[in-house]
């Protein structure tokens, strides 16, 4: 038997907001945040008991990345204000420059300090919240999302919203809704691989920091002493070598990345680690997340052996936790209003719609094989228009995060966590400013102004007056060898923005 027929029903109505989201990871937050500050009914709804997505959950670290190559802060905003507070909290270095890639800056925090913190800030705007609440499908009407349904403990029900912001990664209620999407690579569909963070404690510091100077050949772009040594946060990336070596004596997991990656958090004695890898999986698929849950746990305790084994500062650390599940790159895309391409990105591109700016570089992670592209950080500094949040055929629906409509390369570097968190504040205020006029089409959204109050609320977006200084401490001095040392590709060079 390969299906069988449910039997329709009727299902109790939760509740009825304004504005209904769908996903608390950085765009969910930044959207509800800010539809909530701006005066809208807002519930957010999330599958796990906590906020943050890979914030938190999959334990993604740091957030890339708020700064253009000249220290200048493009993004600002509600995620500005975040890290802000993390730091009051001590929950996150702030700011720092980073030794692996060459980023503009990178912002390592401390997971459980953020889960901390996206409680206080959703709570104090007012914010409803639903969790371990998994939404399931959507009905229509006409072009209108009229029902979300959700299920969890309490059973099936309906949340009747006038609007609904969909921030959950992968475009589920545009897709059940009947929006088109795009799943991966265009020409085959292939999804970046999916990898388990995990952290590591008990690290002695300064014994790593010493085994880095000793081995700086190792590392990718050699790092100076000055630079090991003055570092809030050491960032590693390398052991390429010894990696493959590991590979072929059975020490080190053969499907993981070819290299060593982890970040210094804010805790001392710890660092994240993104070094397992598993290519070849569907993150919509639960057949294919169980494997990867298993296989990519095993590769962590398999990594963190040989660093015990290889990497001075490792003998008497530990495994402190793994995320609650694997991360998972990338997935399916709306096909909106407007694609973001790679030119766009490259070419430093504002639009009239502009509802935030990316400056992270396009980052693909390879599908199959090693070719890791990366183009380099903070170099251009594009918009992200309003029109890449409309799923099309529908009038009430956007989406914010990483499945907003752009090309897979153009979703390399739109996807990180600071930027979605930008483009989850501009959704959140234009949903505002369609409840306060009393309704209306998504496509009614008069974005002059919403631009104009993204800027008041605190947000950059390009063309405006600079008044911010450009912060000389974050400038990069390692542009020209981006790309010397590392398998990466850095198309760059071969365009007009070398
Ligand atoms: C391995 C890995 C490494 C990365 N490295 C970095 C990095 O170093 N720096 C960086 O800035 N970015 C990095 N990224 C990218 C970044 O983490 C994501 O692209 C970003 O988090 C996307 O934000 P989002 O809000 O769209 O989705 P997510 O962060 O995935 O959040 C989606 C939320 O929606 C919830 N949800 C999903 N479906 C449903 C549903 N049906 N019902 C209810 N809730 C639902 C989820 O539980 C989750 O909370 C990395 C990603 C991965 C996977």
């Amino acid at each position: 038997m390969k299906f069988i027929k449910e039997e329709t029903r009727e299902i109790p109505v939760y509740t009825s907001p304004d504005v209904v989201v769908i996903g608390a990871g950085p765009a969910g937050i930044g959207a509800a945040i800010s539809a909530a500050r701006n005066g809208a009914k807002v519930l957010l709804v999330e599958r796990y008991g906590f906020l943050g997505g890979n914030l938190t959950i999959a334990m993604v670290n740091p957030m890339f990345t708020f700064h253009d190559i000249k220290g200048k802060q493009v993004i600002r905003g509600i995620a500005g204000e975040l890290v802000e507070r993390l730091v009051d909290l001590k929950s996150s270095q702030g700011h720092v420059t980073d030794l692996t890639f060459d980023n503009a800056s990178m912002t390592p925090f401390d997971p459980e300090g953020m889960k901390y913190l996206l409680f206080q800030m959703v709570k104090e705007a007012g914010v409803e919240l639903l969790l371990h609440t998994w939404a399931v499908g959507a009905t229509t009407e006409k072009g209108k999302i009229t029902s979300v349904i959700i299920e969890n403990k309490s059973g099936r029900q309906a949340i009747v919203p006038r609007y609904v912001i969909d921030c959950s990664a992968d475009a589920d209620i545009a897709t059940w809704a009947g929006a088109p999407f795009v799943k991966g690579r265009e020409k085959d569909g292939a999804m970046q691989p999916v990898t388990l963070f995990f952290r590591i404690g008990g690290i002695n510091m300064t014994n790593l920091r010493i085994w880095m100077k000793n081995n700086r050949d190792l590392l990718k772009d050699s790092p100076t002493d000055d630079e090991i040594d003055s570092s809030k946060a050491i960032a590693f990336l390398g052991l390429k070598q010894l990696v493959k070596m590991g590979m072929e004596k059975g020490e080190f997991p053969k499907d993981a990345a070819p290299r060593i990656l982890f970040y210094e958090l804010p805790q001392e004695g710890q660092i994240a680690v993104n070094a397992t890898r598993l290519q070849g999986i569907d993150g919509t698929n639960a057949a294919d997340l169980t494997r990867a849950e298993y296989e990519t746990r095993k590769q962590a305790w398999e990594i963190h052996k040989f660093l015990q084994k290889y990497v001075g500062g490792f003998d008497e650390s530990y495994i402190l936790d793994t995320g609650a599940q694997v991360g998972v790159r990338e997935t399916r895309r709306i096909r909106g209003d407007y694609q973001l391409t790679e030119q766009d990105v490259l070419s430093n591109r504002a639009f009239e719609d502009g509802i935030a700016c990316g400056t992270f570089a396009i980052d693909i992670h390879p599908p199959e094989g090693e070719q890791q592209i990366f183009t380099g950080s903070g170099k251009a500094v594009y918009e992200i228009p309003y029109r890449s949040l409309l799923p099309q055929k529908l009038d009430n629906l956007l989406v914010a995060g990483r499945c907003i409509s752009a090309t897979h390369t153009a979703f390399g570097s739109a996807r990180v966590m600071a930027t979605c968190m930008a483009i989850g504040q501009g959704a959140g205020l234009a949903m505002a400013n369609l409840v306060q006029q009393g309704g209306g089409d998504v496509r009614s959204v008069d974005v002059a102004a919403l631009r104009k109050q993204l800027i008041e609320q605190g947000q950059y977006l390009l063309g405006m007056p600079d008044e911010q200084p450009a912060d000389s401490s974050l400038a990069l001095n390692k542009v020209d060898s981006s790309g010397a040392t590392a398998s990466h590709h850095n198309p760059f060079k071969d365009k007009a923005h070398g």
